[in-house]
């Protein structure tokens, strides 16, 4: 996958020859340094940006023509960008709504307020929250029209390190429990050992390393890693 920017002084390579693949139901983390292309990536597998060339394949089919809305993903936003004049029970049924699903909406809202651990806060409004009750909302709101694959950008952003930690926890158990193949992007190499089934390690636009957290621990090969191992 590649995605050049024209900008005034050139073009700027910020995904430069990368791949990515990810095993069905696994959490893969996209790991290092701001600026290094991680969020690019990302939103080339949404269809938020068009590569420059490299193509996205899902379960084998060719999903680099299908806009955002047809591949079926569900995205959780640095920032979570809760829509703030939504109840919490709107928020989760927002793309349902859009989509015309027809299915059960309350049940639906019971279902994810139960799997993310907030039952009963369906009729809050998200300026009514804590950050990590935000977070698990858009987590909810993610999961809603049981996307093939969850999308997640520094979703831990500006929560404190106890939260931060509860948190990860939680979203493996909702990973495992719904079985939704997920991809997260974070410059926080804590948070992608205790949550990456498979890392894969940014540098500059290209990848310098992947494996599981055990096998990149191993043999570091990035300096990015280096630094955290043996912390
Ligand atoms: P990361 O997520 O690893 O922090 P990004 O993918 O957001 O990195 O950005 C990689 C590089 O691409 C950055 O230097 C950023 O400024 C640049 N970039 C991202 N989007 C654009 C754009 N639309 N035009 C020009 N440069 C961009």
């Amino acid at each position: 996958m590649v995605k050049h920017f024209e900008t005034r002084r050139g073009v700027f390579r910020a995904v430069n020859g990368v791949d990515v693949e990810c095993a069905p139901g696994t959490i893969t983390a996209l790991l290092g340094p701001s600026g290094s292309g991680k969020t690019t990536l990302l939103r080339l597998i949404a269809g938020l940006e068009e590569p420059t060339c490299g193509r996205v394949f899902f379960d084998n089919e060719d999903i680099t023509s299908l806009g955002v809305q047809e591949r079926d993903l569900g995205f959780v936003f640095q920032g979570y960008a809760l829509f703030k004049h939504m109840t919490v029970a709107e928020n989760i049924t927002f793309g349902p709504r859009m989509r015309k699903m027809g299915i059960d909406l309350d049940a639906k809202v019971e279902e994810l307020l139960k799997l993310t651990g907030l039952t009963g806060l369906g009729g809050r409004y998200p300026p009514q929250l804590s950050g990590g009750q935000k977070q698990r909302v858009a987590v909810a709101r993610a999961l809603a029209c049981n996307p093939r694959l969850m999308l997640l950008d520094e979703p831990f952003g500006a929560l404190d390190p106890l939260v931060r930690k509860s948190l990860r926890r939680g979203l493996r158990e909702i990973v495992q429990q719904v079985g939704v193949t997920t991809i997260i992007v974070t410059h926080d190499q804590e948070e992608a050992w205790d949550l990456a089934d498979h890392v894969v390690i940014f540098n500059k636009g290209v990848i310098e390393q992947r494996g599981t957290p055990e096998e990149v621990a191993r043999e570091p090969a990035s300096p990015f890693v280096m630094n955290f191992v043996g912390d």
